[in-house]
């Protein structure tokens, strides 16, 4: 409801880790060579302005560890036409590298050009792609796939690679050598559901998007639907548990839809990518990518769907600005993640995620300190890798906001207010301030915004009083069986409790033993309960540091496979660091790194190396 006279809208900060500048770049056209030989990409990236230009003007983009070979200004003939051979070629400068930023493209665009061409090859480095041999996948083909959040899309191509800067785009790929025919090409865009023979696709993305939804991923891929606009992609050996795990996507878009307004990309499919992927999931347009450790085989670990398919929202349809706003995309995503998981479930299931959130949220609260600025929803990472200050505060403090907002005003009002925001900025960047007015003013009465008070959650550490805390009747279940294993109860007579657990009932149970179990005590729950076959990769996760700590060997050959097979990140860091605190641990980490560091992503590496190596980057 409005309460005060109409403010002037706050002009859109400006990226501080982007160096485009110049003319509007609406849409990209994209032509590459996938070359698993070379490991490179080769190719071009066509920009077109959104009006031919009256003067020379000129324009930097985005780059980092790419070889620039020509760059051509095309006059609109030209740009029409696509010739490889139009145009007139340009000089351009690169300058010095930034270890984060890369190096800014800079070129002066003549008065009548329309577009601009630059021919350019990857590195075998680039920090987005990882190249996967055979091995390294659950078949006998190599694999290619890209992850450009936060500002890696300029390590595959050059752009204005700033969440603030969108555009549609269509791409030729190509798969090269001898695996041309043999592999699948997938993007952020319309996708093929066959392989090619001849290794060509074509892609077109309508809708416009911000660099770091760029993604592109090339393997030896099947195709199943599991709905009439939903369907998964993964290896041929993984296809069947993938389908059965991910079953109800249809219902899970549905829920979304009746939730927030409609699904605007067409499609929504997943690609189960091998486990060196180095995140949960990345909610790309079209096509969320995820990991391959939330196939438990009992669906227990699908909300991370949810999460990726609110981003199709949160995220994706309305941008944060800048990654300082990070908490715009995540809060959002995990209290609508949230709502569609009770949906789907029921309030108590919701209820156990919702504590398990506000567990890791306090975790990280209290690893950063009560006063850390890197606790506050509004961040200043300039100067920063992005990717190293992004962590659980925007995700878990920013779902509080919101849940402290539905308390406040009530789930009606909420929900309204959350559709309408989605349909009026749809296709727009928002950043903290542009959010805070749009709030004030839409939302909340002047004695509502005065309780919230908005400064103290934006721009203060921790939780500001009154945020709501979390109950789970189901974890009282799990806290009472905990109690009587304190008490002296043997593990195998808790099994008439345990049998109907969830996955989450685990993780809560697991967490809540004390630190002081024997590799006796291990042992006995290790043989009531088989953690350590278990195929749930968040047990295994929480299980490990225990039998570490206890010094439990028979865990430790499971543990060594999880982490030469395992890449995702969120996982690696605490069992590392779980490993480095272990008698005899340093060299065992160093060891078992230097075996698995070649699976792992470049996001990973570069949290790894510093904390297992001691490397600084
Ligand atoms: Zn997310």
């Amino acid at each position: 409801m409005p309460t005060a006279s109409p403010r002037p809208t706050p002009p859109l900060p400006a990226d501080p880790h982007s160096y485009a500048q110049g003319p509007a770049l609406p849409h990209l056209r994209l032509a590459l060579a996938v070359d698993f030989g070379q490991q490179t990409l080769a190719g071009s990236a066509t920009w077109l302005l959104a009006e031919l230009l009256a003067t020379a003007t000129p324009l930097v983009l985005d780059t980092r560890d790419l070889t620039i070979g020509q760059v051509v200004a095309l006059d609109s003939k030209a740009a029409r036409a696509g010739l490889a051979s139009a145009g007139t070629a340009i000089p351009y400068t690169l300058t010095a590298p930034d270890a984060v930023l890369g190096q800014a493209l800079r070129l002066e665009l003549p008065a009548g050009t329309q577009a601009v061409r630059i021919d350019y090859r990857t590195s075998p480095g680039a920090a987005a792609l990882q190249w996967l041999a055979p091995a390294q996948t659950a078949g006998t083909h190599p694999f290619l796939f890209t992850q450009s959040q936060a500002i890696l899309a300029r390590t595959w191509l050059p752009c204005p690679d700033s969440p603030g800067r969108r555009f549609t785009y269509e791409a030729e790929v190509e798969v090269l050598g001898s695996e041309r025919g043999q592999l699948l090409a997938l993007m952020s865009a319309d996708n093929p559901q066959t392989t090619a023979p001849d290794g060509r696709y074509h892609f077109r993305q309508p809708q416009p998007v911000p660099a770091y939804l760029l993604a592109l991923a090339v393997g030896r891929l099947d195709f199943a639907p599991l709905g009439d606009h939903t369907g998964i992609y993964a290896e041929p050996t993984t296809l069947l548990r993938a389908s059965y795990e991910f079953a109800a996507l249809d219902r899970m878009v549905a829920a979304a839809e009746q939730l927030y307004g409609p699904y605007r990309w067409g499609r929504y499919d997943l690609l189960a990518l091998p486990a060196s992927f180095p995140f949960g999931g990345m909610e790309n347009p079209c096509i969320t990518f995820v990991t391959p450790t939330i196939l438990a085989g009992d669906r227990s670990l699908t909300s991370l769907v949810a999460h990726e398919l609110a981003h199709s929202w949160s995220g994706n349809l309305v941008t944060n600005a800048t990654w300082n706003d990070f908490w715009l995309n995540e809060g959002f995503t995990v209290y609508f993640e949230r709502r569609i998981m009770e949906q789907l479930y029921g309030r108590p299931y919701a209820e156990m995620l919702q504590v398990l959130g506000e567990a890791d949220l306090h975790h990280t609260m209290q690893e950063l300190g009560p006063t850390s600025p890197a606790t506050h929803l509004r961040l200043h990472l300039a100067g920063r890798d992005p990717d190293d200050g992004l962590n659980d505060i925007a995700y878990e403090k920013g779902c509080l906001l919101l849940l402290t907002l539905e308390q406040l005003v009530g789930r009606p009002r909420l929900d309204a207010f959350i559709t309408e925001y989605f349909a009026r900025f749809a296709f727009q960047s928002m950043d903290t301030d542009r959010f805070a007015a749009y709030l004030t003013e839409t939302l909340l009465t002047p004695a509502e915004a005065s309780q919230l008070n908005l400064p103290a959650w934006l721009d203060g550490p921790g939780l500001p009083p009154g945020a709501p805390v979390a109950h789970s009747a189901r974890f009282d279940a799990v806290a009472a069986a905990l109690a009587r294993l304190a008490t002296g109860t043997a593990p195998i007579a808790l099994q008439p409790i345990t049998t109907e657990w969830s996955s989450q009932e685990w993780e809560h149970f697991l967490r809540g033993l004390p630190p002081t179990l024997t590799a006796t005590n291990l042992g006995r729950l290790d043989e009531a309960f088989h953690f350590t076959t278990s195929g749930n990769a968040e047990l295994l996760a929480a299980w490990f540091p225990l039998a570490l700590r206890a010094g439990y060997a028979p865990a430790d050959a499971a543990l060594e496979n999880f982490l030469r097979y395992v890449g995702r990140r969120k996982f690696l860091v605490p069992l590392y660091r779980a490993l480095l605190a272990a008698p005899g641990g340093r060299a065992r980490a160093q060891e078992t790194y230097r075996l698995a560091r070649p699976n792992y992503h470049s996001v990973a590496t570069n949290t790894l190396d510093a904390l297992v190596l001691g490397e600084a980057h």
